[in-house]
């Protein structure tokens, strides 16, 4: 087998620059652990950003995947095929809504949720044509479309990808005052992430999710909850909207409903909202194809049992314990919530990136975001001993750069 230095010297020749790797070459996964290619093990800190809530190769998972890859894999939606009911019944009875419409990449549900309050707005609200506009945060992380790098104040995403979409409005993220102000007689949804990961984990302030869920209540515009990361198990709740007892209009779901194994993502809604969509308008080939309602519906089951969820609240509880620890030594701040936080780096002390790398030497992987932010969201079926372990790590990365 290659070396890790001739893979890296390949992939970084042949590939598109558009991610900046830490140089370890993963060969295989199983629960929190990951080995590369010279046999090194590392505790997968990162979870595929929380696509792997549920470990490498869960059995139930894999066992759910094997199983259907042996009977049928595509369809397209041009027929029906015999996980789709219940892929749809059990991710509408765990959002609580009437309908689900599936696709495959969380980009392109928050697309459909777009395409959604946008004809909402027009046949139901009665918005004259071409003018809705979406009430959206500053720091979102949505996606890579066009459309949704329009509304990105991140420069990096967003610049020198126009001409951009239209019909977007940016707020302050943690503000509902703001988006009161937003609003207007041509608003039609506010669309947010109930905690902002990529921006560094951000929690808004308590009772901002159900002013939100009020104010659109009031004004009868739709809220959209894009919990494609903090959702399915995370923060110590099926959902992080969950933590303030609000219900959204319309879920935003990816990432983790693919169990680690597919892309798998879908919107929930109910009857009202989702029932706008007339066959022809909107859809995707490979979206809630037979191998991903079979993945999705193990996914979905594992939730059902709730133990997931109370297992990253309780891990989670250890985990902050114990960063908080870390606040004046070499750490600035802390966030998160359950399984998952956005760790500041002091940037007198060292980047974000200088402590992946002490952290990948330790065999930890986690990744910076946005330069002096670590974030961690081990999958939920770490041990409690590993995680403790992790975080000794994370430690003692820091007082080395700290004291070198
Ligand atoms: C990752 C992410 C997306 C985009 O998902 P992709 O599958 O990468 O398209 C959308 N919203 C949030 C909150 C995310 O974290």
């Amino acid at each position: 087998m290659a070396t890790s230095a001739e893979l890296i010297e390949v992939s970084e020749r042949r590939s598109a620059h558009n991610y900046h790797p830490l140089p370890v070459v993963i060969h295989e996964a199983h629960g929190a652990w990951v080995t590369d290619v010279e046999g090194h093990r590392y505790l997968d800190c990162l979870s595929g950003y929380s696509s792997l809530n549920f470990g490498h190769g869960h059995p139930k998972i894999i066992e759910a995947a094997q199983e259907q890859l042996k009977n049928l894999t595509l369809t397209s939606r041009a027929f029906y095929h015999d996980q789709f009911a219940q892929f749809c019944m059990g991710l509408g009875d765990l959002t609580g809504k009437d309908m689900i419409l599936p696709m495959n990449t969380g980009a392109e549900a928050v697309e459909t949720a777009i395409k959604v309050a946008r004809k909402w707005g027009y046949e139901v609200k009665g918005i004259e044509p071409d003018q809705a506009n979406i009430i959206v945060m500053e720091g979102n992380f949505h996606g890579r479309t066009t459309t949704i790098v329009s509304f990105s104040t991140d420069p990096d995403a967003h610049d020198n990808f126009g001409p951009y979409t239209p019909g977007f409005r940016l707020v302050p993220y943690g503000s509902a005052e703001a988006i009161r102000r937003a609003v207007d007689a041509n608003t039609v949804a506010v669309l947010f992430e109930p905690i902002q990961g990529e921006a560094g984990v951000l929690v808004p302030p308590d009772g901002y999710l159900s002013d939100i869920r009020a104010l659109c209540s009031a004004k009868g515009i739709l809220m959209i909850a894009d919990e494609v990361q903090s959702g399915l198990g995370r923060t110590g709740k099926t959902f992080a909207c969950d933590h303030e007892g609000v219900v959204p209009d319309i879920y935003v779901l990816g990432k983790a409903l693919g169990g680690g194994v597919v892309p798998v993502s879908a919107i929930a809604a109910d009857r009202e909202v989702l029932g706008v969509i007339k066959p022809g308008q909107h859809g995707s080939t490979f979206g809630g194809n037979p191998l991903a309602c079979a993945v999705g519906n193990a996914v979905i089951e594992l939730l059902n049992t709730g133990q997931y969820q109370a297992r990253a609240a309780k891990l989670g509880e250890v985990l902050h314990t114990r960063l908080r620890e870390l606040i004046g030594h070499g750490v600035v701040e802390v966030r998160g919530r359950g399984l998952w936080a956005g760790i500041d780096i002091d940037p007198a002390v060292a980047t974000g990136r200088e402590v992946s790398k002490a952290l990948l030497k330790r065999g930890v992987l986690a990744k910076d975001t946005h330069g002096s932010t670590i974030r961690l969201a081990p999958p939920i079926t770490v041990s409690e001993e590993d995680l403790g372990w992790a975080i000794d790590q994370l430690l003692d990365a820091v007082y080395e750069l700290k004291t070198r």
